[in-house]
């Protein structure tokens, strides 16, 4: 019989606790390490009770976490404006339902989103907002249109390919619909200089869900990748508006960043992130004294 001829396969019973021992260690440290990556604080502040939140304005897209009523004022004097500009701009219409959670204090937001660096953020179909957002640059309405860009893609896509979406991508878009909200520490100017040093955001094709600042440069980290993503994203609006649509709706249907661009422009993204430095380098020394020489060359 077959079953006679195999190798007898027992384990040495005292290697057995050894071999439980090891993989319970492996999965601890597996658990460990997960606990400290962002979308673990994220879920987990996410799933915090919001059984207090009200609908403060009468509006019932606002939740408002006690103590937040002038901001969620704030934020429902401008929606319907941040939507409009949203879906003419980005081409897509804003899926229901739209969730806006408001919060009484930047702490609070922070224990509510588990991040604490942005005024505001998008997480699994829902906006939420820091009273910081009415401190910053031209108020509210700035930020509220560059959340709304990330609320439209996250309905549309979900979630998970939503996540899968490149930062530079996101927030390049984000920033340049919303007229520079979320790069306010860096101007153009400023870009030009830091992309002449080789201090340069990578234009990658897809994201990565793990690690959010991947490809952030070296320098004003969050506001620098902003500000060159915006940059670029404003350079593929500029060179052909239809192919811009094109590339949107390529996005909404789940097609990678870099599959999008290259199908409607014709292009790699590599050859036309390539372009975009050539074009950013003779427009600013068209207009400046200063002759910058080739962007995001390494020295
Ligand atoms: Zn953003």
């Amino acid at each position: 019989m077959l079953a006679s001829m195999e190798p007898p396969r027992t384990v040495h019973p005292r290697r057995k606790p050894i071999l439980i021992g090891m993989l319970a260690l492996t999965l601890l440290s597996a658990a460990f390490w997960f606990s400290t990556t962002w979308p673990y604080r994220i879920i987990k502040a996410n799933l915090k009770s919001k059984q207090a939140f009200t609908h403060c304005t009468g509006d019932p897209r606002i939740w408002c976490e006690p103590g937040s009523d002038a901001l969620a004022a704030e934020v429902a004097r401008h929606l319907d404006t941040a939507i409009a500009t949203i879906e003419r701009t980005q081409f897509g219409r804003i899926a229901l339902p739209v969730n806006i959670y408001t919060y009484a204090s930047h702490a609070s937001f922070a224990e509510y989103t588990g991040m604490s660096e942005p005024r505001a953020a998008v997480f699994n179909g829902a906006m939420h907002v820091s009273p910081v957002s009415l401190r910053a640059n031209g108020g509210l309405a700035p930020t509220l249109v560059h959340e709304m860009s990330h609320l439209q893609l996250n309905l549309e896509l979900g979630t998970w390919a939503f996540g899968g979406l490149p930062t530079w991508f996101s927030e390049g878009l984000a920033t340049h619909l919303s007229g520079g909200a979320g790069a306010e520490m860096v101007n153009e100017t400023g870009a030009v200089f830091a992309m002449e040093e080789g201090k340069c955001m990578t234009p990658a094709a897809q994201g990565s869900r793990l690690s959010i600042n991947r490809h952030v440069p070296q320098v004003n980290r969050i506001d620098m990748l902003y500000r060159q993503g915006a940059m670029f994203i404003a350079y593929l609006e500029q060179r052909n508006s239809a192919a811009f649509k094109a590339m949107l709706e390529g996005v909404a249907r789940k097609q990678t960043v870099g599959k999008a661009i290259g199908g409607a422009y014709g292009l790699a993204l590599p050859a036309l992130w390539g372009q975009f430095l050539e074009k950013a380098r003779a427009d600013f020394n068209g207009k400046s004294k200063y002759q910058a020489g080739p962007l995001c060359r390494v020295k």
